[in-house]
């Protein structure tokens, strides 16, 4: 039976592409999707007291709270619409996240459908991150590389800034990946044993790789 409205999980190191897919998905199934990094830049830019507490965490690439990570996720899981899925991109990111998020969805009863890692190699990662960039002020925001010359040019054609993520610069990418591994890649493991997690290559064009991603959700047999 096709799957209907999947709730998933996208992981994968800083720099995977996890928000690219993330707005591919949105228009295989109805989904909503959450990247909480985009969330707290968000705050950042606007001057909230979260923004005001975050900022610095984000520029040095190191971990918000979890606290106020859970809380977030729980003002926001409870106002999904029952009648979507969701995608969340970037939560949890500790063991202590996973544990608070597995209570929530039990009380929500909205059981997870798939858990996917987007595999990355520690040297593409870094290529991608310190050369990406946003296009910001030209239409929807739009991350380009550096050396993706016709994307630069279109972006500037059309008024746009193009803004490097204060956590893109090295130090920050240092330390996201220092995090990731230490964090975030045990996750896999705290799925593992309920047969949820699946890793894809994170190598190729965007639509092959959701394309994949598409795949290994449908292979998951949904749960009662
Ligand atoms: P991302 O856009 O997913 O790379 O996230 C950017 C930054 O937001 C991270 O480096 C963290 O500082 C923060 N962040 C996003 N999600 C979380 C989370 N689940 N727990 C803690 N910090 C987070």
């Amino acid at each position: 039976m096709p799957i209907q409205r999947p709730h998933i999980l996208l992981f994968g190191p800083p720099g995977a592409g996890k928000s690219t897919q993330s707005a591919l998905l949105v228009r295989k199934w109805p989904l909503v999707a959450l990247s909480t990094g985009k969330l707290l830049r968000e705050e950042v830019a606007q001057g909230t007291a979260i923004g005001a507490q975050v900022r610095d965490t984000l520029a040095r690439g190191q971990l918000v709270p979890d606290d106020m990570m859970i809380d977030i996720i729980r003002i926001w899981l409870a106002q999904l619409p029952p009648d979507k899925g969701f995608l969340l991109d970037g939560f949890p990111r500790t063991v202590r996240q996973a544990q608070a998020l597995d209570g929530l969805l039990a009380e929500a009863k909205r059981p997870l459908t798939a858990v996917i890692k987007l595999n990355l190699s520690v040297s593409e990662a870094v290529a991608r991150l310190g050369g990406r960039r946003i296009c910001y002020g030209a239409g929807p925001e739009e991350i380009i590389h550096i050396n993706d010359e016709a994307a630069v040019a279109r972006c500037i054609q059309r008024g746009g800034l193009l803004v490097q993520r204060p956590d893109d610069l090295p130090n920050a990418i240092v330390n996201r990946l220092a995090v990731h591994d230490a964090e975030t890649e045990p996750l896999m493991d705290f799925y593992r044993p309920a047969g949820l997690t699946h890793v894809v290559d994170a190598v190729g064009a965007p639509e092959d790789i959701a394309r994949r991603i598409i795949a290994a959700v449908e292979g998951m047999v949904p749960r009662p």
